[in-house]
């Protein structure tokens, strides 16, 4: 009989040994690919290996592209496009799912170096949208790039080997702290008190020291002067490891699962998905913590090239194949969404939030105050992903990002969306979002490469 009432029931319930055991082992793997991919240059790398070790080629190695290939084009170490060629041409649309790599952090500020009260520290200015309070008094890693002026690029991870040194944000004492436990939570950290902590032994000159000698050891260690460090990158980030969560094991807590949660998912769905006769994108994108913006963030016309490369190749020259394209296509914007927290329950409203374990999140808009700033998908387009979900037996649930007008937030999806796709949103939802230790549930996690993988199977047109 047709059920009337539409269920919700835990995703852990009525599993197999084998479907159980399918989900933690890659969920291993998952927690092997975040321990790796700290940072978006980080997760660049680690996607590009696996796209190669996989089939996929470098798009620039080719002159020609058929059926079944495999391509990928590599936009300056931040961020990803990879395809797999489908039969029918790239005009009438393809199945594409994007997720983005970045994630909230603290960077460096150009002349980072400063001695403070007989110590070194590091000034930092943060990215994206994070609670300063978080980031006091945690182990942090640093990651990322110096360019020396002869162009030469010296790559630093520090913190993560368990010999390593790690680096701090001191916070007050809780005795002298009166003022400051009286502030609002928003202004008790401020930004320009993110300075990190990293030496105190004096040189044996006595001008700035202690600074001095922490610039001798890059220097003996990295050959860099306090110049380099105004062309370098260099991200401060939890130096915590991606752990299971719980007594069960049924849970993940990891710093930057937002995104890389739905990068990893729609990158083994990219790699292990039966071909279809639509092509099959999958981007990897940066900057969406900070709007999409720049090169390396999806509303450049970096894909636009991308996509122009695929046309030259496949031979496709005619007039408007990139406004084709975009108008026949579908895509999945993979991206996070909240997970009902019992601790803050008031901010969501029970009918339409999600909760972990209960499989993928759909989102069909986004957006706050009134839907403003959302993509709101089309009702025909919600219709498609059910259907390509309840075929192949992936649990989903529909949510809102928190109760009415009690805050919001956005994707990529509208900027595919104001191109002409069919956009929705769908990923996995995470309590705790933004902060040094995110929690996801390890059912989500592969219900979300279950869901990515069917969609990228489907023959199937939106019908309108
Ligand atoms: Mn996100
Ligand atoms: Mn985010």
């Amino acid at each position: 009989m047709e059920n009337i009432l539409k269920d919700k029931i835990c995703g852990w319930k009525n599993l197999s040994e084998d479907e159980k055991n399918n989900i933690f082992s890659f969920n291993e793997k998952y927690i092997n690919f975040l321990n790796n991919s700290k940072t978006e240059r980080e997760a660049n790398k680690v996607i590009i290996s696996e796209l190669e070790a996989n089939g996929f080629v470098d798009i620039n190695n080719l002159d020609y592209i058929n059926a079944g290939d495999k391509v990928y084009y590599n936009n300056r170490g931040k961020s990803v496009f990879a395809a797999v060629i489908g039969s029918e041409s790239l005009e009438n649309g393809v199945n594409m799912i994007g997720a983005h790599i970045d994630s909230p952090r603290l960077d460096l500020k150009p002349n980072p170096f400063y001695e403070d009260a007989k110590l070194a520290l590091l000034k930092t200015h943060y990215y994206g949208g994070i609670k300063k309070y978080q980031w006091t008094t945690i182990p942090l890693s640093m990651h990322g790039i110096i360019v020396k002026a002869n162009g030469e690029k010296i790559s630093i991870s520090i913190g993560e080997d368990e010999n390593d040194p790690i680096f701090t944000i001191t916070d007050l004492l809780p005795h002298l702290a009166v003022e400051q436990s009286n502030k609002p939570l928003r202004k008790a950290i401020e930004g320009e008190s993110l300075n990190i902590l990293i030496g105190s032994i004096p040189s044996e000159s006595d001008k700035d020291a202690i600074k001095e000698n922490i610039l001798n050891l890059l220097n003996e260690k990295y050959g860099i002067t306090e110049i380099d460090f105004c062309s370098s990158e260099i991200e401060l980030v939890p130096a915590f490891k991606a752990r299971s969560l719980g007594f069960d094991k049924s849970m993940i807590a990891s710093y930057g699962q937002d995104d890389r949660v739905c990068a990893y998912a729609s990158l083994q769905a990219l790699i292990n998905a039966k071909q279809s006769a639509y092509t099959q994108i999958g981007i990897f994108v940066d900057k969406e913590e900070i709007g999409s913006v720049g090169n390396t963030g999806v509303c450049s016309y970096t894909f636009d090239f991308f996509m122009n490369k695929l046309f030259e190749k496949s031979g496709i020259n005619s007039m408007g194949a990139l406004n084709k394209f975009y108008c026949n296509s579908r895509m999945i914007s993979a991206d996070v969404g909240a997970g009902m927290d019992p601790n803050y329950l008031e901010v969501s409203e029970p009918n339409n939030a999600s909760y972990i374990g209960y499989g993928i999140e759909i989102n069909k808009y986004t957006g706050s105050l009134g839907k403003s700033g959302a993509s709101d998908a089309n009702a025909e387009f919600v219709g498609y992903i059910r259907n390509v979900f309840e075929t192949n037996n992936v649990k989903y649930q529909l949510s809102e990002l928190g109760k009415v007008d009690i805050g919001g937030g956005g994707t990529i999806a509208y900027i595919l969306a104001n191109r002409g796709m069919d956009v929705i949103d769908c990923g996995v939802p995470v309590i705790s979002m933004h902060s040094p230790y995110e929690v996801t549930s390890k059912y989500d996690v592969y219900a979300a490469y279950c869901a990515y993988k069917a969609f990228y199977e489907s023959n199937q047109k939106v019908n309108y």
